[in-house]
């Protein structure tokens, strides 16, 4: 059973100061999710989580990840200037990007962040730009298809990112001549799994290619890093990942691989988004309007410019109706947003308790690559985000847009 985090009494009384639609994040999930996932690797001596600040670009929810011990994973200038203003430096930032501008590796540079090159043509790219510092990293992309046991976990040889093998060797052997001493590998496979084998599986192949790369190059491997991808369990039967196997998993091939090799000061890195976020945020949404024609239908004061991933990929939400926890869910709904768009639905052929106008609909597990992915499509604003505390008092982190931010963006002389 999904559990929303807050009552519908506690949702009440936050309405009352600031309207629906809204996130909500849970301090007190986040926190000790961010204890689990570094107790997990704290066999580990390097390890650190670079929370990928796509998934979540909300300056409060950075700043407790980053009092939680995680770095910052950014991939675009903004998302530079953000891990900067909570506070993040040098190798507290690993900017893995792709296809980038100039201007991103220059801010990137001169924040002293962790370059992670996408491709071996980025390389003279950013030299003219900045000198080659001293840790870098490269993403690696081994094609094929990516297997655990029979599940074909998805397709590296249709991904644009990262480099193959042969020019990953030639990436290093560059940087080591224009002064790199330590080097780090990337490689992100599989997004969204669900099985505890896809950290130790991509660890495996990322340490055997760290000996080889060692041995033929004779340079220090200082990190591995493992990237993002770990999933959550969006549908209320589906099994959570036990992030503890997760950590010994990788600890289990990490002996088998680098201690013989004498590599055993190689760091861990992760750049979870999704695991860090996902379940300890949700959309809190007014159902203002029902409509019975071919299909029963509940419409939100919320639309898919607030949450996209149902309207996007098909993806499950699952939905509390506050206050009717307990009721049978004995009536089918499309649940939806108002824009002019008939994928705009958060849900369909859902089994709910029975809804009246009025009622607080909480949209589970949309704490990553939830607001994030807004848009204003329509002339939607994008909605607010709030921090449940640890003491039970809320924080606004982010105010909603009023129509004065949509209509900032033009220049009105003369037309009014
Ligand atoms: C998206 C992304 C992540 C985070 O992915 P999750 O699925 O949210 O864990 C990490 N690293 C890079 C480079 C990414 O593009």
């Amino acid at each position: 059973m999904k559990k929303p985090f807050v009552s519908l009494e506690q949702a009440k009384k936050i309405i009352e100061q600031y309207p629906t639609p809204f996130y909500l994040y849970d301090e007190k999930g986040i926190r000790e999710n961010a204890r689990r996932v570094n107790e997990a690797f704290s066999w580990n001596k390097g390890f650190r989580e670079y929370f990928a600040i796509k998934a979540t670009p909300t300056p409060g929810i950075i700043k407790i990840l980053k009092e939680e011990g995680c770095g910052s994973d950014c991939s675009s200038f903004t998302e530079l200037v953000m891990a900067k203003a909570v506070g993040q430096k040098g190798h507290d930032i690993m900017f893995s990007s792709n296809v980038t501008p100039e201007e991103d590796f220059v801010l990137a540079a001169k924040l002293g962040a962790i370059i992670n090159f996408d491709d071996i043509t980025h390389i003279p790219f950013f030299e003219k730009l900045a000198k080659i510092p001293e840790t870098v990293c490269c993403r690696y992309n081994p094609g094929g298809v990516f297997q655990i046991s029979n599940d074909i976990m998805d397709h590296p040889e249709d991904a644009k990112y990262g480099m193959t093998k042969t020019q990953l060797r030639d990436a290093f052997r560059m940087l080591k001549e224009k002064g790199a001493k330590h080097f780090g590998i990337h490689s992100f496979l599989a997004s969204s799994t669900s099985s505890n084998e896809y950290y130790p599986m991509l660890a495996k192949i990322l340490f055997q290619l760290a000996v080889e790369l060692k041995k033929e190059l004779d340079i220090h491997i200082s990190f591995i890093n493992l990237s993002g991808g770990v999933g959550i369990p969006y549908e209320p039967e589906e099994e959570p990942c036990d992030i503890m196997a997760i950590g010994e998993g990788v600890r289990k091939v990490y002996e088998e691989i680098l201690v013989p090799e004498g590599m055993d000061d190689v760091a861990i890195y992760t750049e979870m988004g999704r695991y860090m976020l996902a379940p300890y945020g949700s959309l809190l949404a007014e159902a203002i309007h029902e409509k019975h024609i071919y299909k029963e239908y509940i419409g939100l004061d919320a639309c898919a410019a607030n949450l996209m991933r149902p309207a996007m990929y098909g993806a499950y939400h699952h939905i509390t109706v506050l206050g009717k926890e307990n009721a049978p869910c004995d009536h089918k709904y499309d649940i939806t947003g108002g824009l002019c768009e008939n994928n705009d639905k958060f849900a369909i052929d859902r089994m709910l308790p029975e809804i009246e106008i009025g009622d607080i609909l909480y949209i589970h597990d949309t704490g990553a690559h939830g607001h994030a992915m807004g848009y204003n499509y329509n002339g939607k604003l994008r909605s607010a985000e709030l921090l449940l505390k640890e003491d039970g008092s809320v924080e606004l982190l982010r105010r909603a847009e009023t129509e004065k931010d949509y209509f900032a963006v033009f220049d009105f002389t003369g037309l009014f």
